[in-house]
C-alpha cells in the first residue's frame, strides 16, 4: 500500500509545540509500506513552534484569535498536489487536530472540548476519496 501518514506521528518535530506525536503503533503497521509523510500546516507556511489552532465556524483561528485560513488553505492545496498522482490507499492522520483530526476536533473554544468533525486537511482528503484512519485506530501489528 501507499499510505500518506500525518508526520508528526513518524516523529518529525512538526508539532505545534516543536515536538511530535511519535506512534510505535503506527510504525509498526506501517512497515513494509511505501510512506508518504505530510505536514499540511508546516507545508502552508505555519513555523514551528506556532501558537495552537482550532477550528470555529469553518475558520482556523489560533489562541490569539489570529485568523490563519490562508496559510491552512495554502499548506491542503500544496499537499494535495504532491499527493495527486501517487495513487494514495489510505492517509493515517493525527487524532483532534485542526488539519488531520479524522473523527473529532476541539470546538474553538480553547476549552479543551471535542466536537464530531473532521480537521481541514482531512476533510479535503476524504473529499477527493482517499480513505482515513485515526492515528488511534490503527491495529496493533
Ligand atoms: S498539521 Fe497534521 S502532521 Fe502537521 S503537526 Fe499538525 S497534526 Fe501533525
Amino acid at each position: 500500500m501507499k499510505i500518506a501518514v500525518s508526520a508528526c506521528l513518524l516523529g518529525h518535530d512538526c508539532k505545534y509545540n516543536g515536538s511530535n506525536n511519535r506512534s510505535q503503533k503506527v510504525l509498526d503497521y506501517i512497515e513494509g509500506h511505501e510512506v508518504i509523510p505530510v505536514c499540511p500546516e508546516v507545508t502552508g507556511g505555519l513555523s514551528t513552534p506556532r501558537i495552537p489552532v482550532e477550528l470555529k465556524d469553518g475558520r482556523a483561528i489560533n489562541r490569539n484569535r489570529e485568523d490563519v485560513t490562508e496559510f491552512f488553505y495554502r499548506g491542503i492545496e500544496l499537499t494535495m498536489e504532491k499527493l495527486a498522482d501517487q495513487n494514495i490507499d489510505l492517509a493515517i492522520l493525527q487524532p483532534r487536530s485542526p488539519s488531520c483530526g479524522c473523527k473529532q476536533i476541539y470546538d474553538g473554544s480553547f476549552t479543551k472540548t471535542l466536537i464530531n468533525g473532521k480537521g481541514m486537511f482531512a476533510q479535503a482528503l476524504s473529499d477527493a476519496g482517499i480513505p482515513l484512519m485515526d492515528g488511534d485506530d490503527v491495529p496493533e501489528k
